[in-house]
């Protein structure tokens, strides 16, 4: 009897509908389960989960694992690892794939440790090899190199993968998938951490990710007043801003708007990029940008080599004069 090959996908769903990286892990799951002949299944922690579960089986699960708790009410790393440990040993899937958020990123390490597997974190591609082995595309050396990491000797192979890096597979209402209930553990520890209050961040109308118009600033841009004025010309052009990593380490801009290795993956119709040198820990994530515009000073910069428009210019005098030119025909 042949075993059934799985690949699960841990059910980040908080911040949804903002966040849609499970939908986007479970479409490009949906990929390597056919090269691999493989199930599909979402893992869903929680209480009262019903509307997730219908959720992702409408965007490619094909099982859905799902423990339905009060007791899991509150997200809580340890007890969400422990509970995804136990039902890793139980079910003995070939890949388990994560979400790179925040919960993602501090339950897939605990997870990985207990099950003495290894873990691929921050992902930007995922693929088949001719051995039919996960190859985990990572971003490693600073940045400098995208490695391919496989997991020859142990199961499952884990992987964390990038908000915004595949696209979500069109919501399917008819599409068909088992649930399995799988009670909570007795031996499931005690929290050692009690959740007193949580609040909901409030949701920005548009993300950076999916927006059509996206402008990033790099420290080009010259000073935080100076950086503001991306903010300006975003409005007029219904855009988002994005930054590079000095930037948001100099607090010109929340972290929110980091694009790159460590930050969000965009796929803008177009770019403007206002004084990026382009370094590849931020060019990573801007490989599905439809067209560019660079604004530099030096005409050597990497982002003006990538760029179908490149301007050899000051950043904040360029930035400063489309504002004006654009209030003007407004104006008119
Ligand atoms: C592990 C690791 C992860 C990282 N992850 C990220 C990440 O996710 N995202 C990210 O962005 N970076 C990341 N970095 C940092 C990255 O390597 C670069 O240092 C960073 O992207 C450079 O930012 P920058 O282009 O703003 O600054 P700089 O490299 O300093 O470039 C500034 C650019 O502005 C131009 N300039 C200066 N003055 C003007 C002016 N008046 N007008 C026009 N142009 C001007 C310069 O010619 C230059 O090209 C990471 C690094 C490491 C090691």
């Amino acid at each position: 009897m042949s075993v059934e090959k799985q690949i699960w996908v841990w059910a980040d769903y908080r911040n949804y509908f903002q966040s849609r990286v499970t939908l986007q892990i479970l479409a490009r799951a949906s990929v390597l389960a056919e090269k691999t002949n493989a199930t599909v299944c979402a893992v869903v922690f929680g209480d009262q989960v019903d509307a997730y579960v219908k959720e992702y089986i409408a965007h490619g699960a094909q099982k859905v694992y799902v423990t339905d708790d009060p007791f899991l009410k509150t997200y809580n790393v340890a007890s969400y690892a422990f509970l995804l440990t136990a039902l890793v040993r139980r079910f003995a899937p070939e890949t388990l794939l994560i979400g790179a958020t925040r919960f993602g990123q501090e339950i897939a390490p605990r997870v990985a440790k207990q099950l003495e597997t290894g873990l691929t974190a921050d992902c930007i591609d995922l693929d088949i090899d001719e051995n039919g082995q996960l190859v985990q595309k990572a971003p490693s050396f600073g940045g400098n190199l995208v490695a391919k990491i496989i997991t020859p000797d142990t199961r499952p192979q884990m992987a964390t993968i990038r908000p915004g890096t595949f696209q979500e597979l069109p919501h399917d209402d008819e599409a068909k998938g088992e649930v399995i209930p799988v009670p909570l553990p007795d031996t499931m520890p005690s929290p050692r951490v009690r959740c007193l209050k949580s609040e909901l961040h409030p949701a920005r109308a548009r993300k950076i990710e999916t927006a059509d118009i996206v402008i990033t600033g790099g420290r080009g841009m010259g000073s935080k007043g100076k950086f503001r004025k991306l903010f300006d010309l975003a409005d007029l052009l219904h855009a988002e801003v994005g930054a590079t990593r000095p930037v948001v380490y100099a607090d010109w801009v929340s972290s929110e708007a980091l694009v790159g290795q460590a930050g969000k993956h965009i796929r803008p119709k177009v770019l403007f990029s206002f004084g990026v040198s382009g370094a590849i820990q931020h060019t990573a994530a801007l490989a599905d940008a439809r067209f560019i515009v660079a604004v530099n000073k030096n005409p050597n910069a990497t982002m003006m080599k990538l760029a179908d428009v490149a301007m050899v210019a000051d950043a904040n005098q360029v930035c400063s004069g489309i504002i004006r030119a654009l209030k003007q025909r407004i104006r008119d």
